[in-house]
């Protein structure tokens, strides 16, 4: 009886254990690296939402994975969390790039992206307004210099006239009025003249052909400063505009540490600023840090559509193109089964309706 009982014990146990790795087979247990990157992955007060968590998480219940997240500050640091085995998988919005390639495997493409541009709502750092522009004309160095010039065009014809003059009785100089008041008869007459606004003539015949000559001096002396002030500001509008890669040269632009637009923007000769989080480069650009961020076409419609809306918006095309895909350690099995699942969330329209909640119906 006894030697049953031990039988049925040890059959029970046995029964029992199989059960137990079965289950244990069942639900697999993975760490997976991301890092907070609104929309793709969201930090709502602890609780994970966004593209990639959503689309991991449809994944991870299709092939009965538990997820344990642990997160990583940049790119690069997510992508070492993998390679150093501290991580099973990793996901945020993980540009597929040859590099990367090299030491890690990707999955499937599991979005296509590229790089855009994101300026501040007034167009990139150009003059606030009109009025700007005009008053940063108007007290400018070569402002200066102009009027310099045009105090020496008034004071030495006011002298020449003046000398003439002085002796006339009907002459823009009053007669017998000492030097100091008649010049400035002379001197009111020559601004006058420069400004092509002359209302009245001298009357001695010599005064009469220097205040010809000196008429055409004025009307160049006009011409060529309105030449000048009209080139100075729109050439100011245009340099502060950015509109496109090719206005990026020299322009502080930010963007993320280690990431594809910060090894882009190295090659282009702008002045890189790179910040941990996305948000702290949108922080830059407001505040005037930087003339434009560069990053993410997704992630940048998304801020210029929500928080940023009325303060940044997006110019330009997408240029750079990239995928996204989920990251593996070289020769990880699991690879082939997340596809397998990435695959299966496209063919069943879950994939259509996660891109559609997330960028809008027409992936704005
Ligand atoms: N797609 C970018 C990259 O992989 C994202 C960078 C980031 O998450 O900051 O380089």
């Amino acid at each position: 009886m006894t030697r049953f009982l031990l039988a049925l014990a040890a059959v029970l146990m046995l029964a029992l254990s199989g059960a137990g790795s079965a289950s244990a087979q069942e639900t697999q247990k993975l760490k997976v690296a991301t890092r907070v990157l609104e929309p793709f992955v969201i930090d709502k007060k602890g609780e994970l939402t966004g593209f990639s968590v959503e689309l991991w998480r449809s994944i991870a219940e299709r092939l009965k994975i538990e997820t344990e997240f642990v997160f990583a500050n940049d790119v690069p640091s997510l992508l070492e969390l993998v390679k150093a085995r501290q991580a099973d998988v990793g996901i945020a919005a993980i540009s597929v790039t040859a590099e990367r390639d090299k030491v890690l495997d990707f999955s499937q493409p599991m979005m296509d992206s590229g790089l855009q541009i994101l300026v501040r709502g007034d167009g990139g750092g150009g003059p606030e307004n009109p009025l700007a522009g005009l008053l940063r004309a108007l007290f400018s160095k070569t402002a200066l210099i102009w009027l310099g010039i045009a105090a020496l065009l008034v004071i030495i014809p006011a002298h020449v006239v003046w000398w003439l003059e002085r002796r006339h009785p009907e002459g823009i100089v009053p007669p017998d009025l000492p030097y100091s008041s008649g010049i400035l008869h002379a001197l009111w007459w020559a601004a006058g003249t420069l400004a092509t606004q002359g209302e009245s003539m001298p009357r001695s015949w010599l005064a009469r052909l220097f205040a010809i000559l000196w008429m055409f001096v004025g009307v160049i002396f006009v011409a060529y400063y309105t030449a000048q002030l009209t080139a100075s500001l729109t050439v100011e509008q245009i340099q502060g505009a950015i509109k496109g890669p090719e206005d990026l040269p020299g322009k502080k632009v930010g963007t993320t540490k280690g990431s594809t637009s910060a090894a882009w923007l190295q090659e282009q000769r702008a002045q890189v600023k790179t910040y941990e989080k996305i948000a702290d480069a949108y922080a830059a650009l407001l505040n005037k840090d930087v003339d434009a961020v560069v990053f993410d076409s997704p992630v940048l419609l998304y801020y210029a559509n929500t928080e940023g809306k009325g303060r940044a918006q997006v110019v330009g095309t997408v240029f750079k193109k990239q995928d996204y895909g989920i990251v593996f350690q070289r020769g990880s099995d699991l690879r082939k089964r997340v596809d397998g699942a990435l695959l299966a969330i496209r063919e069943d329209g879950t994939y259509q309706a996660l891109h559609d909640k997330w960028f809008g119906v027409e992936g704005k």
